[in-house]
Parts: structure tokens; C-alpha cells; sequence
């Protein structure tokens, strides 16, 4: 059977990687390498150097930014074998994958943007949400390997995976925000957010932040750290490039943006995207639950 590369054990790399050892013969390599030996034990994939993933021929990357993926690609590029296809499940960037694609396809390799939505409960269950950019036919081949995903949608071109999964996380940071402040005017007023929500959750106004992250982090107050607020800022960053990219209106975006470029100022880039709702806690002197 053809062999699979991750590259990036983080919160989401780590499960979905162990999705793919399950099924494909896996090799994995991660910056602390520690965490890749972990996951040979857990799971039996392979653990090896950098240069070592050359041999698969499917490489996925799930790493920070595009930054770090053309870093590593810069590497590897030496060692990459035509015919092998690159499916980059990080959150990036849409006009630096593109140049990434077009380095890449110097060697015969092609690249696929395919970043994924449903979080790490998402990954661990392998339920996640695919959006790809690239050709069809490359699409139509890397489908079978995506065994973290329970849904793929091939939305256009290198790039547009990207752009949409931007617009996406733009989406999540307006409901989450928009709900923390009504909540907070709530609470103030006497009515428990466990209330507000249960009604909210059964009308027109429920999100994901109202029917699960709200409940289950912010009124719970668990506020467990699994999607950092840094890295939900760099998505609004994409989503504004992509935006003004189209000179498309976005007032309210634009704003979202600033709120949690202000959040992430306050509470450091490695708090929890929900502890951003901590601000409007402290604000309204009340907590949401
Ligand atoms: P983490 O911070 O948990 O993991 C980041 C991974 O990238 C780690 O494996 C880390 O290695 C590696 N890394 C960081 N810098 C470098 C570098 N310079 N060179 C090589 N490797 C590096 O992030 P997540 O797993 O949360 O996120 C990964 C991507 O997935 C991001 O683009 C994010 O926006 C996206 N995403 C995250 C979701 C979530 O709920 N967390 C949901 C959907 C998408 P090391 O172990 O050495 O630090």
C-alpha cells in the first residue's frame, strides 16, 4: 500500500494523523520530535526525520501559518519524488500557497489546499470538514486518504480552500463575540445564560458558539485550550486579505477583526479563541453563566 506523510503533531495534526495510521502506512515527523515518537508508540506510525516523509506519496502538513509550510517545503524540495501530492490541511494563506504550488510543481509535485473545520473534538472523532483548492483530478485522487474527514467539498482553484475557510473562522468570531454581548446584557439583567441559551438554541439566533462552545466552555467555565486566539487573529488577518483582495464591504469584519486583535493584546496569543469572551466578562462586571 502507498505510504502517507504528517507533518505537524499539534491539537489538530496529532488525531488526525493517528486517523491515517490506522488505515495507511504512516510516517510522521514533527519539530519536537518527542511528540512523534509518542505517536509511533500510540498509534504505529513511523517516526523519522524530515527528509524521511520524501518517500510517501501523499505528504499532509497541518502547521501554523503558510510560513512554516513553505519553510519545511523548502527543505524537502531536494528530496520530493514526482508524482507525489502535498495536501495542506493548515488554515493558510491563499497568494502564498499559490507561489508554494508553483515551487512545488517545478518537481512534479502537486499541491492541494485542504484546511479543515470541526476542531479537535472534530479531529479525535475524524469528522472533520474538508475544503479543498486545486485540479479536480488531483482532488479526486487524494479523496481516499483523507480518513480524518467526514466531509470534502472541492471549492475551487489552489487557494480558495483557504480563502473560504478564512471567511469560515471570520464567521465563528462574530457569532462568538456577537453572543457574548448580548449574554453579558442578559446576565446583568437577571436572566441566567443557561436560560438565554436554552431559549436561543431553540430560535433564530443559535450559532455553534450559542449551541456548543458557549454552553460547554463559557457558562461550564471549563474554557479548555484547544483552538488559540493567535491563530484565530491570523485567520481574520487571511480573511481581511481575502476581502480586500475582492474590494468586497466588510465593515463588520473589519471590526471582528479589531476586537480580537485587541483580545489577543489582553490575553496573550496562547489563551483559548473562547477566553476572548473573558474581555466582555470583565467589561459587564458579570460572568456568563
Ligand atoms: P498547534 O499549535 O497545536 O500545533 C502546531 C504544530 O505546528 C505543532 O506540531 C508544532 O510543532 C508545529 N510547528 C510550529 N512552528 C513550526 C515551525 N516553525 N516548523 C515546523 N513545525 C512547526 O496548532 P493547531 O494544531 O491548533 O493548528 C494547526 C493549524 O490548524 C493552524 O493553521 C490552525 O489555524 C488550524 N486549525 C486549528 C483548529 C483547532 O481547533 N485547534 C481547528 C481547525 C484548524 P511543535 O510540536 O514542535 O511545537
Amino acid at each position: 500500500m502507498e505510504k502517507v506523510a504528517f507533518l505537524g503533531l499539534g491539537a489538530m495534526g496529532y488525531p488526525m494523523a493517528g486517523h491515517l495510521a490506522k488505515r495507511f502506512p504512516t510516517l510522521v515527523w514533527n519539530r519536537t520530535f518527542a511528540k512523534a515518537l509518542k505517536h509511533q508508540e500510540e498509534f504505529g506510525s513511523q517516526a523519522v526525520p524530515l527528509e524521511g516523509v520524501a518517500e510517501a506519496r501523499v505528504i499532509f502538513t497541518c502547521l501554523p501559518t503558510t510560513k512554516e509550510v513553505a519553510e519545511v517545503a523548502e527543505v524537502l524540495l531536494p528530496h520530493l519524488r514526482p508524482g507525489t501530492y502535498w495536501v495542506d490541511a493548515t488554515s493558510g494563506e491563499p497568494e502564498g500557497s499559490r507561489k508554494l504550488a508553483e515551487r512545488l510543481l517545478e518537481r512534479g509535485v502537486v499541491y492541494l489546499d485542504a484546511p479543515v473545520s470541526g476542531g479537535t473534538i472534530g479531529a479525535e472523532k475524524g469528522t472533520l470538514t474538508v475544503m479543498m483548492g486545486g485540479p479536480e483530478e488531483a482532488v479526486e485522487r487524494v479523496k481516499p486518504y483523507l480518513a480524518y474527514a467526514k466531509k470534502v467539498v472541492h471549492v475551487g482553484p489552489v487557494g480558495a480552500g483557504h480563502a473560504v475557510k478564512a471567511i469560515n473562522n471570520a464567521l465563528l468570531a462574530v457569532n462568538l463575540w456577537a453572543a457574548g454581548e448580548g449574554l453579558v446584557a442578559l446576565v446583568r439583567q437577571g436572566v441566567s445564560a443557561e436560560r438565554a441559551l436554552e431559549v436561543i438554541n431553540a430560535s433564530s439566533g443559535r450559532s455553534n458558539a450559542t449551541e456548543n462552545l458557549i454552553p460547554e466552555r463559557v457558562v461550564s467555565r471549563a474554557f479548555p485550550k484547544t483552538f488559540a486566539l493567535g491563530l484565530l487573529v491570523k485567520d481574520l488577518g487571511i480573511a481581511m486579505g481575502v476581502l480586500d483582495g475582492e474590494k468586497a464591504p466588510s465593515p463588520l469584519l473589519r471590526l471582528t477583526r479589531e476586537v480580537y486583535e485587541m483580545a489577543k493584546r489582553e490575553l496573550g496569543p496562547e489563551a483559548d479563541h473562547v477566553e476572548a469572551l473573558k474581555l466582555l466578562e470583565r467589561w459587564g462586571g458579570v460572568e456568563i453563566r
